[in-house]
C-alpha cells in the first residue's frame, strides 16, 4: 500500500490540485473613473476571492477578472447595479485547464528524441533541455547557477558566449509563475540562438561583441507549484506560511520586489512590495549577479499577457532621460514583431501603457544604469489570457524573437 502511494507521489498523481470548475473570466470595460473606483473596491472584498488577470486602468480600457464559481452571481449583480458593462471572456476556466493538462500528458507519452518546443513542459524537462543545449554546444553555451530558490531549486542561467567577458545582455522569463508562455518562449529562444549562430549574420555579429545571459525560469518554485497544485499561481513561494495577510499570499506582486518608491506596504494590496526590497531570494540573486557582472547593457524581461512592449518608468510618470531613443527602438521592435503574424503590440512607458506601478525589474535596471531596459507582455490580449494554448507557443516565440533581435541589434550598434 505504501509502495503504491509512493509511486503515485513519484508520478504526480496524488497531488491535491486546486480546481477552477465553473470559474469565469469576465471582460469589463469601465466607462469612467467612478466605475474604475468601484472595480478597485470590489477587488478589496476579500471574501469574493477575485483574481484580477488584467486590472482596470483607464476609462475605455478592458479589465479581466477571474471570478470563482460561487461568487459569479454576486459579482454580476454588483456590476449590473453599478451600470458597469461586462461580457464573459472565459466560460469555464477548468475546461481550458483540462485541455492544457491533457496536452501536456499526451506530449509526455509521445516523447520523442527531439524536444517539443510547441508544448508546455515540467520544470525538470526544461532544466534537462537546458543541460542538453550546454552538452551539445559546449563552445557557445554554458550553465551559470546564480543562486537557489526559496525551496532550494537551482536558479539556472544559460550563458551564450564566444569567449572572454564581453558586455552583456540579460534576458529573463517566468518571474510570475502562471505566465507559462514566457518560460516556453525563453527556451525556444535559447535553441534559436544556438541554431542561428554562424548562420544568421545578425546574431553571429551580436555574439562576437556581446554575451547573452538567459534565465528561462526566474521563479522555479512557483512554476513547479503552478503545475502540481495551482495553475493560477504567480508568486514565488509555494506555501502560505508567514503570510501577513490572512487568505492572501504575502507577496502577491512579486515583481514589485525590486524596490523603488511607491509600491504598497500593505501586505493585502496587489502591489505589495514584500517585507523589503529584494527580500525574495530569487530577486536578490538576479540583482547580485548583475551588480557583480558590472557590464550588463540591456535588461529584458518577458511577461504575459496583453501584447505590450514597455520601458521605464513605472514607479513615476515622468519620462526617463532616454525616452526618445527607447520609444524609437520599441516602436521599431514592435513593427518587426508584427511583420511575421500580424500581432499588434502597444509600445510605451509602463506608466503610460498600464498605470503607475512600482518596484518592477526594468525600473530597477534602468536606475542602476542599464539604459536598454524593456518588458514584453506576450500574447494574447485576453481570449485565453494566462492559458494560452500550446499551439501558440512557437508562433509567439518566433514573432517575439524578431522584436528581441531589433532591440539587440540596436544595443550592439550603440555601445555605451
Ligand atoms: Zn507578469
Amino acid at each position: 500500500m505504501r509502495l503504491i502511494l509512493l509511486f503515485g507521489a513519484l508520478f504526480g498523481h496524488i497531488y491535491c490540485r486546486e480546481t477552477f470548475v465553473g470559474d469565469q473570466v469576465l471582460e469589463i470595460i469601465p466607462r469612467n473613473e467612478e466605475q474604475i473606483k468601484n472595480l478597485v473596491q470590489l477587488e478589496a472584498e476579500e471574501h469574493l476571492q477575485l483574481d484580477f488577470w488584467k486590472p482596470p486602468t483607464f476609462p475605455g480600457e478592458v479589465a479581466h477578472i477571474r471570478v470563482p464559481f460561487v461568487n459569479i452571481q454576486a459579482v454580476k449583480v454588483f456590476l449590473e447595479s453599478q451600470g458597469i458593462a461586462y461580457s464573459i471572456m472565459i466560460e469555464d476556466v477548468q475546461v481550458l485547464l483540462d485541455q492544457e493538462n491533457e496536452e501536456m500528458l499526451n506530449q509526455q507519452r509521445e516523447r520523442s528524441a527531439n524536444f517539443n518546443f510547441g508544448a508546455y513542459h515540467t520544470l525538470e524537462e526544461i532544466y534537462q533541455e537546458m543541460d542538453n543545449l550546454v552538452a551539445e554546444h559546449p563552445g557557445l553555451v554554458s550553465k551559470v547557477i546564480i543562486g537557489s530558490s526559496f525551496e532550494n531549486r537551482p536558479i539556472k542561467v544559460l550563458k551564450f558566449s564566444t569567449g572572454g567577458d564581453k558586455p552583456a545582455i540579460w534576458l529573463d522569463a517566468g518571474i510570475h509563475a502562471r505566465e507559462w508562455v514566457t518560460q516556453a518562449t525563453a527556451l525556444w529562444t535559447a535553441n534559436k540562438i544556438v541554431s542561428d549562430y554562424g548562420k544568421d549574420p545578425s546574431i553571429t555579429s551580436l555574439l562576437e561583441t556581446m554575451d547573452i545571459f538567459l534565465l528561462p525560469v526566474t521563479n522555479p518554485d512557483g512554476y513547479a507549484f503552478s503545475q502540481t497544485s495551482n495553475r493560477m499561481w504567480r508568486k514565488t513561494r509555494s506555501t502560505l506560511s508567514g503570510s501577513l495577510c490572512v487568505g492572501v499570499d504575502p507577496n502577491r506582486n512579486w515583481d514589485a520586489n525590486f524596490g523603488g518608491p511607491g509600491a504598497s506596504s500593505n501586505p493585502c494590496s496587489e502591489s505589495y512590495h514584500g517585507p523589503r526590497a529584494n527580500s525574495e531570494v530569487e530577486v536578490q540573486s538576479i540583482v547580485d549577479f548583475i551588480k557583480r557582472h558590472g557590464k550588463v547593457k540591456a535588461f529584458i524581461t518577458l511577461h504575459s499577457y496583453s501584447q505590450l512592449l514597455m520601458f521605464p518608468y513605472g514607479y513615476k510618470c515622468t519620462n526617463p532621460e532616454n525616452f526618445d531613443e527607447l520609444d524609437k527602438v520599441g516602436q521599431k521592435a514592435a513593427q518587426s514583431l508584427k511583420s511575421l503574424h500580424g500581432t499588434n503590440y502597444q509600445v510605451g512607458s509602463i506608466c503610460s501603457v498600464i498605470y503607475q506601478a512600482s518596484g518592477g525589474s526594468i525600473d530597477w535596471a534602468y536606475d542602476f544604469g542599464i539604459k536598454y531596459s524593456f518588458a514584453f507582455e506576450l500574447r494574447d490580449t485576453g481570449r485565453y489570457g494566462f492559458l494560452l494554448p500550446a499551439k501558440q507557443i512557437v508562433p509567439t516565440a518566433e514573432e517575439t524573437w524578431l522584436g528581441l533581435k531589433t532591440i539587440l541589434e540596436h544595443v550592439r550598434d550603440h555601445p555605451y
